[in-house]
């Protein structure tokens, strides 16, 4: 069964689409079978992947509104374990009619239904606000990776996300756990990263994730030329951060579900 990944915080720029896109391309590497959903009506992945309006005859949007089935929308991708679904939004009536669509909260938990069983991975990227798709996408999430970049409002959209995170466990999905906090843009040696570090020791310790994310400008210029970053430069700084960030969630899953072995004195007497 597939583990759905949301990528959420309700802070703008902090790198959700770049994490979302690189961090499945880095699955896909690993050979999971991976399936990359864009919930935001800005349509950012499908940039990033080169999906221009053209090439989308399918997305979300159409999903939503009941006109195609979840398995029409999967697009394949240059990557070969990495499918993609586009939001497809092309006006700001199209988007005004997904949000409203999305205010039913179960609606991605049922489409994404039937097709959870044939991948590894799930990533769904989300808008900068927490109602609509977001609130889809933690409802039916098996958890939230969270990307903050240094500086004192990323860590207040941590605090947000967190209470709006109880909400959704308590009166939603009871199961949903938080991945991680995911420190993007990472810039060592400067002052306000020196603050950011020390105020997330201080408060989101048992989150932070071993991997952080460098600024790297390979990344954004990935993202213009329409490349997940390993296709585009596959040794840089940002493409092997990414590669890491999935072997360390990998590890961890695999970790998990491993049977456990019986010590040998249970075993001798079974
Ligand atoms: P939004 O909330 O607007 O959707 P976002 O959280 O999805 O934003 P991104 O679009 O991923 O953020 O990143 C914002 C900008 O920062 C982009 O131009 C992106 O290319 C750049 N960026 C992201 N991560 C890095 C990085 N590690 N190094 C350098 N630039 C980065
Ligand atoms: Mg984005």
């Amino acid at each position: 069964m597939g583990k759905i990944i949301a990528i959420a915080i309700p802070k703008g720029g902090v790198g959700k689409t770049t994490t979302a896109v690189n961090l499945a391309a880095s699955f896909a590497v690993y050979e999971k079978r991976t399936l990359l959903v864009d919930g935001d009506p800005f349509g950012a992945c499908s940039m990033s992947l080169g999906f221009t309006q053209e090439r989308q005859t399918s997305g979300l949007y159409e999903v939503f509104n009941f006109m195609h089935s979840m398995s029409q929308a999967i697009q394949r991708t240059e990557i070969p374990f990495l499918d993609f679904v586009p939001c497809n939004v092309r006006s700001t009536q199209m988007e005004e009619r997904l949000l409203r669509l999305a205010e039913n909260r179960t609606m991605m938990k049922n489409v994404l239904r039937q097709v959870v069983p044939h991948y590894d991975y799930i990533i769904v990227d989300t808008p900068p606000f927490l109602r609509g798709i977001t609130t889809n996408a933690m409802t039916c999430a098996d958890s939230v990776l969270v990307p903050v970049k240094s500086g004192h409002f990323s860590l207040e959209g941590i605090e947000k996300l967190f209470k709006y995170f109880e909400w959704i466990h308590e009166a939603a999905n009871p199961t949903l756990q938080v991945e991680g906090i995911l420190q993007t843009m990472y810039e060592p040696h400067l002052k306000v990263t020196e603050i950011t570090d020390r105020e997330l020791q201080l408060r989101f310790r048992k989150y932070l994730l071993k991997t952080s994310i460098p600024k790297n400008t390979h990344l954004t210029e990935s993202s213009f030329y329409g490349k997940p970053s390993v296709l585009f430069n596959a040794t840089s700084r940002g493409t092997l951060a990414y590669l890491e960030l999935a072997r360390e969630l990998i590890e961890r899953h695999l970790a998990l579900t491993e049977p456990q072995i019986l010590p040998l004195a249970h075993q001798q007497s079974a």
